[in-house]
C-alpha cells in the first residue's frame, strides 16, 4: 500500500491529460507528474536513502511540491512539510528532531544552509531539473511498498505550547482523510480543480490527495499565495476553483468580493468549494460570506493529530436556513465525520452528557500513530484509544459539535470561566470592527480579565464605551473586557491562525 499508486493510477488511465498547472500554463500531465515522481524517487533511492527516511519540504507554494511529495512517497520515504514562515532557527530544530539529511527548499525561503542538512536542493536549480528529470517509463520504477502503519507525512505541531511534537501521520491516515473527502466535504469531478493558495505544508496540500484520488486538477496560483484578484480570475480561466483556506484567508476572498462589486453568480464562476477550519469561523464572518459569495462553503475541524479529519459542517447544513437551530448550526463546527467517533470528556476521561461542556476526544483511523521519538507525548495524548484534542465544546441531540475554545486560551476570572469566542462573536457584530481577539490578562484581583484586540474597519472610529454598551447587552456583566486595544492588524501564523500566545505576551502582568 501506498499513496503512489494514487498517481501510478491516474497516469495510467489518462497520461495525456493535462493535471498540474502554474497559474493557468498547464506544468504536467499526469504522465509526466508520474515520470517525474518515479525519477525522483529513482535517483533518492540510489544517492542512498532507505524507506521510511525523512525528507523536508520548506519552500513557498510550488507545483513541484506535488512532484517531491508523490516521489518521496514513491521511494518509500516520509515528507516532512515545513512551514515557510518559520525561522531556520525553527527549521534547524525540526531538521534535528526529524533526523532529516535531505532538504528542498525555495531560496527566498530557505536562502542560506540549514544546519544539518546534508543535501540542500533549490527546487528551481539545476540540480532539482535533474533529480526530477522524468524516468523513461515510471511504470518500470516500482512503488517502494509501505505498511498501512508506515509514516507518511511528519508534520509538526505550531508548539505554542512549549517545543513542537512531530506527529506521525501514516499511509492509512491519508487515505481515510482522502475517502473521508468525498463522503463529508464534497463530490469530486474529474473537470475540478484544486488551487493551493494557502501553504502547501497544511491542510490545502493534503487535500491533493482526494484530489488525485478523482483524478482532478491541481492548481498552483503564480503568485504562490493568496492574492484574491489573482485567484477569482484563475477561476473564471480554468473553471471553478475548490480550495481549503483559514478562514482569515477566506475573509479575503470575500472582503475582495464586496469591494470589487462581485455577485455570487460571479463566485460561482471562480470557485466551486471553498472549505474553511483551523481557526473559529465567527458566526458574522460566515454569514456575511455566504449572502456575498452564494451556497460554497464547507467547514471542517481537524488538527496536526487527525488531519482535516474530526466533523464537517456540510453545504447543506450551512443552507438551511429554514431549520430552528440554523444559527447555532452556523456557529457549529458540523458533525462528526465519517470515519471517526467523537465524545465529550471530563478531566478524568469520564464521557459526559450531551450538552455538557468537556474536552473533545476523538477515535478513527485517521487518528496519527503517535509522536515521533515522544513516547511520553504519545501517551498523554492517546489514551484508551481516544485522542485527547485539547478543545473544548460540547455535543448537541443531533451530533452537532460547537467548540468553545483550546483549553489553554479560557479565561478564568473571579473564578467563573470565560470562552474568549464567546466575546469575540459578539464583538464582530459590532459595527465598525474589522476583526477581534479576546485574551486573559493577569489581574491581581480577579485573576484574569478580558483584553479584547480589536482591528477597526478601514475608517471607523471606535471608543471604548460603544463597544462596552455593545457587549453589555448582549453579554454577562462578567464576560465584558475590561481592556481594549485597538491594533491595525493582529498577529498571525502562516496558516492564518491568530497568535493569542503574541496577544499575551503584550499584556504586562501585573506588579
Ligand atoms: P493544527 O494542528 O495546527 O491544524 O491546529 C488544530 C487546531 O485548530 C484545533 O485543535 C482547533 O483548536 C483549531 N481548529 C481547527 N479547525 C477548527 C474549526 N473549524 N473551528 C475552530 N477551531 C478549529
Amino acid at each position: 500500500m501506498s499513496l503512489a499508486h494514487l498517481l501510478l493510477r491516474q497516469a495510467r488511465l489518462d497520461p495525456g491529460r493535462a493535471m498540474v498547472f502554474h497559474g493557468s500554463a498547464v506544468h504536467a500531465s499526469a504522465g509526466q507528474w508520474a515520470a517525474r515522481s518515479a525519477g525522483f524517487a529513482q535517483r533518492l533511492r540510489a544517492a542512498g536513502l532507505a524507506p521510511g527516511e525523512r525528507i523536508v519540504l520548506f519552500m513557498r507554494n510550488h507545483p513541484r511540491y506535488l512532484e517531491l511529495l508523490w516521489g518521496a512517497w514513491w521511494a518509500g520515504l516520509v515528507v516532512v512539510p515545513v512551514n515557510a514562515k518559520l525561522h531556520p532557527r525553527e527549521v534547524e530544530w525540526i531538521v534535528a528532531d526529524a533526523q532529516a539529511r535531505w532538504a528542498f527548499v525555495t531560496h527566498d525561503v530557505a536562502p542560506a544552509p540549514l544546519a544539518g542538512i546534508e543535501h540542500q536542493i533549490d527546487i528551481e536549480s539545476a540540480d532539482a531539473d535533474a533529480l526530477l528529470a522524468p524516468a523513461s517509463d515510471f511504470e518500470a520504477v516500482p512503488v517502494t511498498e509501505r505498511g498501512p502503519d508506515d509514516t507518511a507525512w511528519l508534520f509538526y505541531t505550531s508548539g505554542t505550547t512549549g517545543r513542537p511534537k512531530g506527529v506521525m501521520i501514516t499511509q492509512r491516515n491519508l487515505m481515510t482523510m482522502g475517502l473521508a473527502y468525498f463522503a463529508d466535504v464534497d463530490a469530486v469531478a474529474r473537470d475540478d480543480a484544486i488551487v493551493y493558495a494557502a501553504p502547501m505544508s497544511h491542510g490545502v496540500g493534503l487535500y491533493a490527495v482526494p484530489h488525485l484520488m478523482a483524478g482532478a486538477r491541481h492548481v498552483v496560483p503564480a503568485s504562490g499565495g493568496v492574492d484574491a484578484a489573482e485567484l477569482f480570475a484563475l477561476g473564471a480561466a480554468l473553471g471553478p476553483l475548490s480550495t481549503f483556506a483559514a478562514p482569515t484567508i477566506v475573509k479575503r476572498l470575500v472582503d475582495h468580493a464586496e469591494q470589487a462589486g462581485l455577485t455570487p453568480d460571479d463566485a460561482a464562476r471562480s470557485f466551486k468549494t471553498i472549505v474553511y477550519g483551523g481557526a473559529p469561523m465567527y458566526l458574522a464572518d460566515i454569514q456575511r460570506a455566504l449572502k456575498l459569495m452564494g451556497p460554497r462553503f464547507v467547514q471542517i475541524y481537524g488538527q496536526g493529530e487527525t488531519p482535516m479529519v474530526a466533523t464537517a459542517l456540510a453545504r447543506y447544513h450551512l443552507a438551511d436556513a429554514a431549520h430552528p437551530r440554523h444559527l447555532d448550526r452556523l456557529a457549529s463546527v458540523g458533525v462528526a465525520q465519517t470515519p471517526v467517533r467523537m465524545r465529550i470528556a471530563d478531566a478524568a476521561g469520564r464521557e459526559l452528557p450531551t450538552g455538557e461542556i468537556g474536552e473533545v476526544l476523538v477515535q478513527g483511523d485517521s487518528v496519527m500513530a503517535g509522536y515521533w521519538r515522544n513516547p511520553e507525548a504519545t501517551a498523554a495524548a492517546i489514551r484508551d484509544g481516544w485522542l485527547y484534542t485539547g478543545d473544548v465544546g460540547c455535543l448537541d441531540g443531533h451530533g452537532f459539535l460547537t467548540l468553545k475554545d483550546r483549553s489553554k486560551d479560557l479565561i478564568i476570572s473571579g473564578g467563573s470561566n470565560i470562552y474568549p469566542r464567546e466575546v469575540e462573536e459578539v464583538l464582530l457584530t459590532a459595527p465598525g470592527v474589522a476583526e477581534a481577539a479576546v485574551v486573559g490578562a493577569p489581574d491581581a484581583e480577579w485573576g484574569e480579565v478580558v483584553v479584547a484586540f480589536v482591528v477597526p474597519a478601514s475608517g471607523a472610529a471606535l471608543t471604548d464605551e460603544e463597544l462596552d454598551v455593545h457587549c453589555l447587552a448582549q453579554l454577562a456583566r462578567f464576560k465584558r473586557p475590561k481592556r481594549y486595544e485597538f491594533v491595525a492588524e493582529l498577529p498571525k501564523n502562516n496558516y492564518g491562525k491568530v497568535l493569542k500566545t503574541a496577544l499575551r505576551e503584550r499584556l504586562t502582568p501585573p506588579a
